[in-house]
């Protein structure tokens, strides 16, 4: 399997930024990913295990140990006459609702415009536009640090806002089953151009970012709290709030880690200053800053 040393972390996160993880490792099945996570822990080195990076800000000093790329974990497999689709955790959601699409079925559209993979988007319960995966996973083949592997039902991963059992059980996704619906091959393709569209207008998608940068905090909406609060435009070095949608931190100007980190932090500051609301990251933090 590829191992690579001294891996620049800006080339796999969408915030284009992040210094070297050590070692950085992709394997390329099951049994591959098994040795990787068996060697990482006979090592006794931090590792971590990343899909595409969309929803992760790795620091300027980069990470020291492994990293374990998902990204050749790319299996698919149709179950036509179950309306079932199986996906490796490497598999991007763009390329899945594609395949669901594609395959006359309905039900993945909403992820279409998210851009991250099948095992990152179990780990977050990624949702958009009034869905989320819980609406449409069947199951999960996931590994423990052992590298054993078991099924996991939809009811058994706990899919709550942008969380799932995952991370506080040192579990990854293998690969992922999704229940689907036959529905109107056309129906399907507009739903998902008048998504992108939405997308397109609503984001600001011309910038590197991380997507919606914190959690939407109960009974807010974190773009509101952040426009409210005058943050609309503001700036840490590179980095900024996008004037087009304030929940978005964007790295406008060749920002650095500690740009984008800092700007968080005055942003949260400054929200609860003005409302009184704690703010809380979405995006997760990694390695040295
Ligand atoms: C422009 C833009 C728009 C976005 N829009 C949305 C949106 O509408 N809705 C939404 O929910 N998110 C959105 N996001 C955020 C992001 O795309 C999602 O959170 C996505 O699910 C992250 O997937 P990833 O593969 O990139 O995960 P990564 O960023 O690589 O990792 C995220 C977390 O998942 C863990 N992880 C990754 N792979 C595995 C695995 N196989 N097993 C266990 N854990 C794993 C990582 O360890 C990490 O903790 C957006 C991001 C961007 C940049």
């Amino acid at each position: 399997m590829e191992i690579r040393t001294n891996e620049p972390m800006a080339r796999h996160t969408s915030f284009r930024v992040g210094g070297p993880a050590d070692r950085f490792v992709i394997p390329e099945s099951e049994t591959e990913l098994r040795e990787a996570v068996l060697d990482c822990k006979k090592s006794g080195q931090p590792w971590y295990m990343i899909g595409n990076g969309s929803n992760l800000l790795v620091g300027d000093k980069g990470f020291r140990g492994t990293i374990i790329s998902t990204e050749r974990l790319a299996e698919l497999e149709v179950q036509k006459n179950e309306n079932i689709i199986i996906a490796g955790a490497g598999v991007m959601l763009s390329k899945l609702a594609n395949t669901a699409a594609r395959e006359e079925l309905t039900g993945l559209e909403f992820a279409a415009g998210i851009p991250g993979t099948v095992g990152g988007a179990v780990m977050m319960n990624a949702g958009a536009y009034g869905s989320e995966m819980k609406n449409v996973l069947l199951w999960a083949d996931v590994m423990d640090q052992d590298g054993n592997v078991k099924l996991m039902k939809n009811e058994e991963l706990e899919l709550g806002y942008r969380t799932s059992c995952l991370e506080r059980l040192g579990l990854f996704t293998v690969r992922a089953a999704f229940k689907l619906t036959p529905g109107d091959p056309e129906v399907i393709r507009s739903q998902m151009e008048e998504l992108a569209r939405k997308r397109k207008e609503k984001q600001p998608l011309e910038y590197p970012s991380a997507g919606s940068t914190f959690k939407r905090p109960e009974g807010h909406f974190a773009g509101k709290l952040i426009e409210d609060a005058g943050l609309k435009g503001f700036s840490v070095g590179g980095a900024a709030v996008s004037e087009k949608h304030a929940g978005f931190v964007i790295n406008k100007d060749h920002g650095t880690a500690a740009d984008i980190l800092g700007l968080c932090n005055e942003v949260k500051r400054r929200v609860k200053e003005s409302s009184g609301v704690d703010l809380e990251l979405e995006v997760k933090l990694l390695g040295e800053f």
